[in-house]
């Protein structure tokens, strides 16, 4: 017997994980803009953004402290918050360097997403 036409399929293709259109800097809010494949868009304010480097030097690694591994005020300096160039690495993350010099922090396209979100 053959199942209705209508029996529930699985969902075998999961959507393709969004990617980033377009990049821009918003100086008035100081944040960074994204429009992703998807038609979404997200901002993050650049100290948000500075403090979610995922490198070793700002997150720490085993045995060693970053430098926002305690939750307390990082004590962010203006030239730390101030990003200066983003270049795509690959085609799965970018990397920002920030006046400051800090160039180490590679995000991904979903880490961005996730920091694009509110909260
Ligand atoms: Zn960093």
């Amino acid at each position: 017997m053959m199942p209705p036409a209508n029996y529930p399929q699985p969902d075998t293709k999961a959507a393709p994980a969004p990617t980033p259109s377009r990049f821009a800097w918003d100086e008035d809010s100081q944040a960074l803009l994204i429009d992703w494949s998807d038609g979404t868009a997200s901002s993050i304010a650049f100290q948000r953004l500075r403090e979610n480097c995922p490198c070793a030097i700002c997150q720490g690694e085993p045995g060693m402290a970053g430098r926002f591994t305690s939750a307390e005020d990082a004590g962010l300096t203006s030239t730390e918050i101030q990003p200066v160039t983003l270049a795509l690495v690959g085609n799965y993350a970018v990397n920002v360097e920030w006046r400051d010099g800090h160039n180490t922090g590679i995000y991904t396209f979903s880490r961005l997403r996730q920091l694009g979100l509110p909260g």
